[in-house]
């Protein structure tokens, strides 16, 4: 099997002349252009033969080219068609990689996990497309798909999002959903000048670990991440007027008073200092009096 060879500014750009290839800053596109990076990113995700990969947005196949000589099998799904046949000639010397033409947000990763590896567990790695990173983490953390971890390139403002607890001013939506998921670390930031095009804002490489079983129990997921988003929407709120103001919900205000307070909160209590474990409790007591 080939050495990967492109995580450098001359590769990359021979690449990209070859083809008369111009960046798309619609699609987010910044790619990879310093080894040690991409050597680090295979091996925070602890990638070995054993594993089948799934990535998000291969590029010039950059990444995709390490993933393939460290990994088993490789699915790499690309919305770009202008990246097709610049992919069929970069990853020719790989003979484990396929190359998806898709948008990820409409690729059934359960399906690509059944079909593809057995049903067993796949490994996520990606340089993420910054302009839908939240959708993307979403829709694969939703999926049910069998995923052991993730390990994806994100903007360093949005990694501290997803790791950061109650109190601070980046906890909200996307903090929550990614705890109650994974256990989510920071391993790495990355400056501006390992990417071609340089994006404006600093990286990081996040990790996260799917947990067997959430961390907390609750009887409907739907509406614990309900009463998060109701909590956040209106994030200078207390929690029972971000409640009460929330449209999903039919609850007259007396009623979300009654469940805040059996909850042992404070009327006044604002979403932002609750942990997972109260809005857990919370939503278990508006689904017991659904009920
Ligand atoms: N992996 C390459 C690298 O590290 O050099 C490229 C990473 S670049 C930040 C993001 C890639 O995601 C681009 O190739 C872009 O075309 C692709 N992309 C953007 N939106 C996508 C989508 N909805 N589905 C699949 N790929 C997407």
């Amino acid at each position: 099997m080939a050495e990967p060879y492109l995580g450098n500014p001359g590769r990359c750009s021979a690449v990209l002349k070859k083809y008369g290839f111009s960046f798309r800053k619609k699609y987010g596109q910044n790619f990879l252009i310093d080894t040690g990076v991409l050597e680090s990113i295979v091996d925070t995700a602890g990638i070995t033969k054993d594993d089948f990969v799934l990535e998000i947005g291969p590029g010039i196949g950059t990444l995709t080219q390490y993933l393939a000589t460290y990994a088993g099998r490789v699915i790499a799904v690309e919305i770009d068609q202008k990246l097709i046949p610049i992919l069929e000639d970069t990853l020719s010397g790989w003979d484990n990689v396929e190359v998806l033409p898709a948008d990820i947000l409409k690729t059934d990763i359960q399906k690509i996990a059944d079909e593809k590896n057995g049903g067993k567990p796949i490994k996520i790695c990606a340089n993420l497309p910054y302009y839908i990173t939240t959708p993307i983490l979403m829709a694969l953390l939703e999926s049910g798909a069998p995923i052991s971890d993730l390990t994806v390139m994100v903007q360093k403002e949005v990694a501290e999002r997803m790791v950061t607890g109650p109190g601070s001013k980046e906890y909200g939506a996307l903090s929550l959903a990614v705890q109650y998921y994974t256990k989510p670390e920071i391993s790495f930031i990355v400056p501006p000048s390992s990417f071609m095009p340089r994006p404006h804002v600093d990286s990081a490489i996040v990790h996260m670990e799917l947990y067997g079983e959430p961390p907390v129990g609750v009887f409907d997921e739907k509406m614990l991440f309900a009463v998060i988003r109701a909590s956040f929407n209106e994030r200078r709120k207390t929690l029972l007027n971000g409640l009460s103001h929330f449209q999903e919900f039919d609850f007259t205000k007396e009623e979300l008073a009654g469940a805040i307070e059996r909850c042992g909160l404070s009327p006044t209590v604002r979403g932002e200092k609750l942990g997972l474990p109260e809005f857990a409790a919370l939503a278990n007591e508006l689904s017991r009096m659904r009920l």
